[in-house]
């Protein structure tokens, strides 16, 4: 027997190897004609080349974008928009970028284009995470979903193999928090389950050759299936570590991703065999968590917090920092467990349940 409630959220998709060139019609289908183009300052060329392929559908490029989402840049784009009257933003990058548009259209009710460039997932959510000082706090309002997603793989051929990796694993994440997620349902166990499956396939063949077109197009699918995913269900212990991570030493988002995901699989394998069994099975492993470690340490990540610059005192803080406001996980938040996981992950040692 099933009890479950499915919320679908309203956006539009386009896939596929030069799909971009799409997006002057996606443009006008939306009654709009004055888009403001953002990306970050190393992709301000692409911006500009993107501008100019829309023709006089674009006002003006944006390339401020930067990691984090600071409240004060977002301040000043949104001052930008208003300024050459734009009717929509087209965020061109990743994560950072989309989470530009996406404070953009909190404060002005723009309609927002993602081209999404790396595999974080935020063009498919309705979530904001922004920074101010020091402090991020995290949003979630359909304000921020972007209307329309236009996938290019072709774009993700530049991606760097390291960011790749790590990139994907920062989705894989995602896809497995939502398959032991609290309000998980049948339609994004399937989508989370094919996402694994996906990198499982994509991103080894990424290493082998980083401009494997098909590997790039796999990867993204994955990542649009992931981001769906985080988009639709509430997410646990991995995710409020990499959050605590990420806000006290400012470690990067993807790598420490990459580092907790094997140890959280394994802190939770014993509150959910089924599903481990089914990520085990999604990545031709025997053991979820060991499989996972294995795989990332095959793909050449880093795979020890040490190595992304955390000090070794910081584990205590960490662990008591995650036991403030828990979310929601399957298995109870339980301090000397976390201490112990946090110790693995920082030593860089194989996850144990
Ligand atoms: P990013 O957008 O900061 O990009 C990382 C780096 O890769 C940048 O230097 C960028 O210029 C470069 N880059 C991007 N695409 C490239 C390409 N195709 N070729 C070459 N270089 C490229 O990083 P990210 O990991 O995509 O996003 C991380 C941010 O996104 C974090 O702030 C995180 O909190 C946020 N995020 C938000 C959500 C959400 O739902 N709100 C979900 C996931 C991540």
């Amino acid at each position: 027997m099933m009890n479950f409630t499915y919320n679908s959220l309203p956006s539009r998709v386009i896939f596929g190897a030069g799909s971009r060139e799409q997006l002057a019609g996606e443009i006008e289908r939306l009654g709009c004609s004055r888009a403001l183009i953002l990306s970050t300052s190393g992709h301000e060329s692409l911006a500009t080349k993107l501008a100019r392929q829309i023709g006089k559908l674009a006002v003006a490029v944006f390339p401020g974008a930067v990691m984090h989402t600071p409240v004060p840049v977002s301040e000043q784009a949104a001052e930008v928009a208003r300024s050459v009257n734009a009717d929509c933003t087209v965020a061109l990058g990743g994560g950072s970028t989309i989470g530009l548009g996406k404070a953009i259209a909190l404060r002005t009710d723009l309609a927002q284009f993602a081209i999404p460039t790396t595999y974080s997932g935020s063009e498919m959510t309705p979530i904001l995470g922004e920074t101010e000082g020091r402090k991020k706090t995290t949003k979630r309002t359909p304000k921020v979903l972007p209307e329309v997603v236009l996938y290019d793989p072709e774009l993700t051929l530049s991606l760097p193999v390291h960011l790749s990796v790590t990139s994907g694993i920062n989705a894989l994440a995602h896809a497995v928090e939502a398959s032991y997620a609290k309000d998980r349902n049948p339609i994004i166990s399937l989508m989370a389950e094919e996402s694994i499956r996906a990198f499982a396939r994509s991103l080894p063949a990424i290493v082998i050759n980083a401009e494997n077109e098909s590997a790039r197009s796999d990867a993204l699918y994955g990542a649009w299936l992931a981001g769906s995913c985080l988009g639709a269900v509430g997410m646990s212990l991995h995710h409020k570590l990499c959050h605590v991570l990420g806000g006290t030493f400012n470690l990067p988002h993807a790598e420490t991703h990459t580092v907790i995901l094997p140890h959280a699989i394994a802190y939770n394998s014993t509150a959910e065999p089924g599903v481990m069994n089914t990520i085990a099975k999604a990545i031709s492993a025997d053991d979820a968590s060991i499989g996972l470690y294995d795989f990332t340490g095959r793909l050449g990540a880093k795979r020890s917090l040490r190595q992304l610059g955390m000090p070794e005192d910081g584990i205590e803080k960490v662990a008591l920092l995650a036991m403030q406001n828990p979310y929601w996980n399957p298995r109870k938040f339980e301090l000397h467990a976390i201490h112990e996981l946090i110790r693995r992950a920082w030593a860089g040692e194989p996850p144990k349940a």
